[in-house]
């Protein structure tokens, strides 16, 4: 069972003129423009907040929601010849200056794509689950011998369903996406997750960094006047590649066999594991305020990731 928004921690969104609220996630809030010349768009708004653990922390990291908003808009422009994005306008409210974003509103598959080019988190988790039979993730056969962090024989997808808010998605073999969407779509889906991958991966490891996997969401463009809904265009949507949504690893200091260093909430997760924190995972109750040099650290890391993948000082 979903929780509400509120149980998981999720403030109330603020109102915006010229713009509904619609829809709140555990980090950002998505709003439908009511006037002005992208009206019906949607105006996806990303907040500052932090999630670990399945719940919304207290504390927010400053910048956050701008610096995530930015590196999703470079990986558009990187991605664009391979496929089109949802991004119509970074004009938008004063109020959300820099950290919003003007899309095109598509008819979402109900499917997260991910790609995997290592080993870890949900995956490495399926990997040993399904030891006795031989070793998969999602249905997708794999040697054995592998641990955390192992690079992969070549990246897969391992698709996973949309679970309503609180719930964990569900990773899916690739029989159970062509049953949601169809042959055809899934095979464009997953064709076009390996290559946004292929290409996001080839552009971090020049820059040290390792891109693990990433999770992305497709759509198709809504307008009717477009044709057929086979013509219609698949196009990519919500945020991309970042780290929030992707798995970035220092290169230089990847070592299977343990969890990695990696580019993002890591350092808020090892301090609400520890004992300093004085908080329980297993208890079930909201994890405490981080302290401001936790807030610090963390924001350096987001902009480190930032300014090495783009090459653009913050
Ligand atoms: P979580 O916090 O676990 O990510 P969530 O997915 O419900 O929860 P958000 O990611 O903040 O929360 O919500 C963004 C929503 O907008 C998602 O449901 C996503 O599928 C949807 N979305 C993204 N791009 C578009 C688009 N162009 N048109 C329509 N819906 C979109
Ligand atoms: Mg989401």
């Amino acid at each position: 069972m979903a929780d509400s928004a509120s149980s998981l921690g999720i403030p109330d969104a603020p109102p915006i003129e010229g713009a509904r609220h619609l829809h709140s996630g555990k980090v950002r809030d998505l709003y439908e423009l009511t006037e002005g010349p992208y009206a019906g768009g949607l105006l996806m708004v990303a907040s500052d907040r932090i999630s670990a653990y399945d719940f919304v922390l207290d504390t927010t990291i400053p910048d956050k929601g701008e610096i995530l908003t930015r590196m999703s808009l470079w990986w558009f422009d990187q991605l664009a010849d391979l496929v089109p994005h949802h991004v119509l306008s970074t004009d938008v409210p004063a109020a959300v200056r820099g950290r919003a974003v003007v899309c095109e509103r598509l008819e979402m598959f109900p499917v997260e794509c991910v790609a995997r080019g290592y080993l870890t988190g949900s995956g490495l988790a399926d990997y040993r689950a399904t030891a006795s039979e031989g070793h998969s993730v999602c249905g997708i056969a794999l040697p054995a011998g592998l641990e955390d962090g192992s690079r992969l024989p070549e990246p897969i997808f391992t698709p996973a369903t949309k679970a309503d808010l609180g719930d964990h998605d569900e990773n899916v073999d690739y029989d159970a996406v062509v049953a949601t969407v169809g042959a055809d779509d899934a095979a464009r889906l997953r064709e076009l997750t390996l290559q946004v991958y292929a290409r996001a991966e080839a552009v971090a490891r020049e820059r040290g960094i390792v891109l693990a996997d990433t999770k992305l969401e497709f759509g198709r463009r809504s307008d009717p006047s477009t044709g057929s809904r086979q013509a219609r265009e698949i196009v990519l949507g919500d945020e991309v590649l970042t780290p929030d949504s992707s798995r970035f690893w220092p290169a230089d200091q990847w070592q299977p066999g343990r969890t990695q260093p990696s580019y993002d909430k890591q350092i808020v997760r090892d301090w609400l594991t520890s004992p300093e924190s004085g908080w329980d995972r297993s208890s079930g109750e909201a994890p405490p305020p981080l302290p401001a040099e936790v807030v610090e650290r963390t924001r350096a890391r987001y902009l480190e990731a930032y300014e090495l993948l783009t090459g653009q000082r913050w």
